[in-house]
């Protein structure tokens, strides 16, 4: 799938829809999700123009790949999460369930987040 630059997340990161901002640097951009699934949950993106995990391992940088699984890490740590856990989470295509086709990594936490999966949604 080619990249959409009237996606949702192109929007905010060019400051045409605002955000909650949680953290920046030179590659990656962090906020709130508007529609938060837990006591934290925030939204981790790479900069860079990447639909998915697919095309961000082919065609990103070892910088840009680096730089944002270390912001996911620093984000955690900055909101006390450490010790308490937490999980992340990127929905890919169809089956994954992507909404936004802009790469997004979901951290979830602050709260116990139960089952994996939901429960309703298992096959086994
Ligand atoms: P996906 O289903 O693609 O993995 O997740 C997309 C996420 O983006 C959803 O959790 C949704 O609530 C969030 N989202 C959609 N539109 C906006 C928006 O305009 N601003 C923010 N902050 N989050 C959004």
């Amino acid at each position: 799938m080619p990249y959409n630059p009237q996606n949702i997340f192109a929007k905010i990161l060019r400051g045409e829809i605002p955000c909650h901002k949680v953290y920046e640097d030179d590659h990656v951009l962090a906020f709130h999700d508007i529609h938060p699934q837990a006591k934290i949950h925030i939204l981790v993106i790479p900069k860079g123009a990447y639909v998915d995990m697919t095309d961000f391992s082919k065609n990103a940088s070892e910088r840009e790949i680096a730089a944002l699984f270390r912001a996911v890490a620093k984000i955690a740590k900055d909101h006390d999460l450490e010790s308490s856990g937490y999980r992340i989470l990127s929905n890919q295509g169809v089956n994954g369930g992507q909404e936004v086709p802009h790469l997004h990594i979901h951290l979830f936490g602050g709260q116990s987040l139960g089952p994996m999966l939901a429960r309703s949604q298992s096959p086994f």
